[in-house]
């Protein structure tokens, strides 16, 4: 599966931070993570931390599936809306979910103050803003929703939010104190270098073709012809599951990004806070700590990568337009646009646990705009999993729901 086009942003800054070799000989251990991105790369520092004799492996480069293109805006706010996912799946469910992101936010803050991470780990404010008049009924609905929930958020006003943050086309938004960023591609990196210093394994280039289930222990084949005997695997694999799972559960979805040049005047402006409007498909942006503005959207209903690249110019056109629209006291100047895949699941919510067809597994895929705080809660759930104990979340995040 193609999960990106044209270099992100993240991969030119960065080039190679590390790189791992492929596996040849047959190996054993106690917990396997297929994946090396954020996903896999969080499941391994919980491990490595319990304890467990640990292999990650990677059929790419490490980081270079969807975490090498994503915007990393990190936000407790779920792609559907609080009051919705109460009717969705009841208040506790919600909330629940809510608090879990919000409270993943400040984990990863203390995962990167541990490691020592200079991946630029930020906490920010996140405003949602009224793209149209309509939006402004359902947003305050919102707006007590969270309050309800005892989510720290202020109503502002459309005067208030062109004062501050010189953005005339809103029509009001909720702010909320909690949110992040952080050069995902970077961290991942940074993850897996401290977590080999205490014994973790990492093969890249090294690709899962078949498992063979067994009762106590599975046995991985490897295209190149090694194999790994483990007692747990854990798929960390995006959106690449859905070529392991037989039922539909995520749509994919293309979506494009475009990074400004170098502008500290405009960044200036919008360095503490995250923002994201209420349109269909929504804009999202944030600024980079090299002082570049990073915008998002667009997306787009299908999965077809040679046709999102062939849109690509066209659609970093449209985000440039739309920055420009909202932000009309700035001129934005593209530096690098991409595409990748994205996911979205009916309830916004990620699908994290074991499969039925897959014994001794357990899935950690965190989909949509919350996919890395997603993550990280399920290095929670997979902690809890592999000690054979419940975990809360577990009823909202499995399959089958
Ligand atoms: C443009 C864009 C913007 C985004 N913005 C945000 C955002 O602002 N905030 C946010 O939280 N999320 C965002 N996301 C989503 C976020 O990027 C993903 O949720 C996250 O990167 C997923 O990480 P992952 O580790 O699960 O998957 P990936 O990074 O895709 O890693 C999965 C890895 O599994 C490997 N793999 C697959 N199959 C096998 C196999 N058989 N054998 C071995 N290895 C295998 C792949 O090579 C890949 O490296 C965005 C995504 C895109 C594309």
């Amino acid at each position: 599966m193609d999960l990106k086009s044209n270099e992100p942003f993240w991969l030119l800054k960065n080039g190679i931070i590390n790189s791992y070799p492929s596996l040849q000989t047959d190996q054993f251990c106690d917990v396997l993570i297929i994946g090396g991105g954020i996903t896999g790369s969080l499941m391994a520092h919980q491990c490595i931390k319990e304890g467990y004799n640990t292999i990650l492996i990677d059929k790419r480069e490490i980081a270079n599936g969807s975490s090498s293109a994503t915007t990393s805006m990190l936000q407790y706010e779920i792609d559907v809306p609080l009051y919705e996912l109460i009717e969705l799946i009841g208040e506790n469910g919600a909330v629940m979910s809510y608090k879990a992101c919000y409270d993943s936010i400040d984990t990863l803050n203390e995962i990167c103050k541990d490691i020592k991470s200079k991946a630029g780990f930020k906490k920010k404010k996140s405003l949602y803003f009224a793209a149209f008049k309509k939006d402004v009924e359902w947003l305050k609905k919102e707006f007590e929703a969270r309050e309800k929930g005892n989510f720290p958020v202020q109503w502002m006003e459309a005067e208030e939010i062109n004062t501050q943050y010189k953005i005339p086309t809103s029509y009001g938004g909720i702010l909320s104190s909690q949110g992040g960023s952080v050069d995902a591609f970077q961290l991942v990196h940074e993850l897996l270098a401290y977590n080999v210093k205490k014994g973790l394994k990492v093969y890249d280039k090294t690709e899962m073709i078949s498992v063979q289930y067994r009762k106590g222990d599975n046995i991985v084949e490897l295209k190149s012809g090694a194999k790994i005997k483990c007692k747990k695997i854990v798929y960390c694999v995006g959106y690449e599951s859905t070529n392991l799972i037989k039922e539909k559960f995520v749509d994919l979805l293309s979506t494009y990004a475009i990074v400004s040049e170098v502008n500290e005047k405009l960044t200036n402006v919008y360095r503490d806070i995250l923002l994201w409007n209420t349109a269909n498909p929504y804009l999202y942006m944030r600024t980079t700590d090299d002082h570049r503005m990073l915008i998002g959207g667009e997306d787009d209903e299908f999965y077809n990568p040679k046709l999102r690249d062939k849109i690509l110019t066209k659609k970093a056109k449209i985000l440039e337009k739309k920055f420009e629209k909202n932000f009309p006291d700035f001129k934005f100047l593209t530096d690098f646009a991409w595409t990748g895949t994205f996911g979205s699941t009916k309830d916004g919510l990620p699908y994290i646990g074991p499969h039925k067809d897959f014994k001794n597994s357990y899935f950690v895929l965190g989909f949509g705009g919350n996919g890395i705080t997603f993550s990280v809660i399920g290095m929670e759930m997979l902690s809890n999993w592999l000690k054979n104990e419940k975990h809360e979340l577990s009823q909202y995040f499995k399959f089958g729901r």
